[in-house]
């Protein structure tokens, strides 16, 4: 397992997401933003708004996830 925060993945703040690979923590932070923005939590409304265009736009974020995926793999497991 590893773990990467909310800020890893573009986000504000320090919640940590625990998962086997990329995509479990790339999940993880989805629900999260999708959390907060239903929050009403303004601070987290980019984070959400970028990664909503990243799920319609998914060829122009490759950059993006692999990038989340080279970070990923750079942890050491925990
Ligand atoms: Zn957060």
């Amino acid at each position: 397992m590893k773990t990467m925060t909310c800020r890893q993945l573009g986000g504000p703040c320090d919640v940590e997401h625990r998962g086997e690979t990329a995509d479990d923590v790339i999940n993880a932070q989805d629900r999260h933003l999708k959390e907060a923005e239903k929050a009403g939590d303004a601070a987290h409304q980019p984070a959400r708004d970028d990664m909503k265009s990243r799920w319609r736009h998914p060829k122009k974020s490759l950059g993006w996830y692999n990038a989340a995926k080279k970070t990923f793999a750079d942890l050491p497991e925990s």
